[in-house]
């Protein structure tokens, strides 16, 4: 049973420490804590979804909301995505959690326009083992029936590290989502393999350039370069871009100079609730 399953791990873990030394031993303990606790944890409602606005940079409408997932566990509190993803995607847990949430950001796109009259974009991260599955293409369409919203309404969001590692296998799902109208972005650009033949070998529409380089606008030259060449460089590919991790007003104005269309970041609003998010978003404009 769970409970004995849970206690042999534990003592393993802690049988560790002695061989690998304090540090590696608790990290190895609070690892395996996670990933048996994660395997229950959509189950138990511990798993919730933040959305976080991006916003035009001219108007400052909301015209998207990226979904954030959540893990408050019940002792150890908010356990971060960075974190317990890397461990969904060793256990295969993701692929579980991955139809969740991309059906929670669907029906989240619904009530928005139910409420406000208005279409609202989401914007779901999509992991490596999502992008292998063959199913994944029949799980949006199923997501967007079940939402009763328009392919327009959905965006997947990949990182450049799904492209290197499984380009075969997810070309066919990259066709296979495209063909269902919805959009794709390529997340934290900039930072990783950074190939930029994969802009124009993949069907892109959207192009986020990470936060690493926006949060050291203006005064850092080099990020100020970059952030510019990207921001030329998708438009004349044709593909809408959105900085991430917009913090202030100066890196905001700067952005907004170098023609970049969308802003996302704590200027405009963290990620919240879905409840948070609709009473906030709908309110503004609606
Ligand atoms: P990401 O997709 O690049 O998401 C943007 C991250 O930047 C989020 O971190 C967001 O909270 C944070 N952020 C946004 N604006 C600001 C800002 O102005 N300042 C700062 N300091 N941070 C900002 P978060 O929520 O911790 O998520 C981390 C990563 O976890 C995500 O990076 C994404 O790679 C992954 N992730 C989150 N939800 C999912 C999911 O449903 N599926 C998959 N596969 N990955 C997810
Ligand atoms: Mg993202
Ligand atoms: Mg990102
Ligand atoms: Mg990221």
């Amino acid at each position: 049973n769970a409970d004995a399953a849970m206690y042999e791990a534990k003592a393993r873990g802690r049988k560790r420490i002695g061989f690998y030394g304090r540090e590696t031993g608790l990290r190895i303990e609070r690892h395996l804590e996670l990933d048996m606790a994660l395997r229950g944890a959509l189950e138990r409602r511990e798993i919730w979804v933040a959305y976080q606005p991006i916003v035009d940079a001219h108007s400052g409408e909301v015209v998207k909301a990226e979904a954030l997932l959540r893990w408050t566990h019940p002792s150890l509190g908010a356990v971060r995505p960075d974190e317990f993803i890397a461990i969904a995607e060793e256990n295969g847990s993701i692929l579980d959690l991955g139809i969740w949430v991309l059906q929670e950001a669907c029906n989240l796109s619904r009530e928005f326009k139910a409420r406000s009259g208005r279409s609202l974009k989401v914007s779901v991260n999509v992991s490596a083992a999502q992008f292998k599955d063959s199913d994944l293409p029949r799980i949006v369409d199923r997501a967007l029936r079940r939402a009763g919203i328009t392919p327009e309404e959905l965006e997947l969001e990949m990182t450049e590290s799904v492209l290197v590692s499984h380009a075969e296998a997810v070309n066919e799902r990259i066709d296979g989502v495209k063909q269902l109208g919805i959009s794709l972005a390529l997340d934290d650009f900039g930072t990783g393999y950074s190939s930029l033949s994969y802009l124009t070998r993949f069907p892109f529409d959207t192009l986020k350039i990470d936060r690493a380089f926006v949060s050291r606008l203006p005064d850092h030259l080099p990020s100020l370069e970059l952030t510019k060449a990207i921001v030329a460089m998708a438009k004349s590919l044709n593909l809408k871009v959105v900085a991430e991790g917009v913090e202030d007003e100066l890196q905001a104005d700067t952005l907004r100079s170098m023609g970049c269309e969308h802003l996302q970041g704590y200027l405009f609003g963290r990620p919240v609730d879905r409840d948070t998010f609709l009473d906030s978003c709908c309110a503004t404009t609606g």
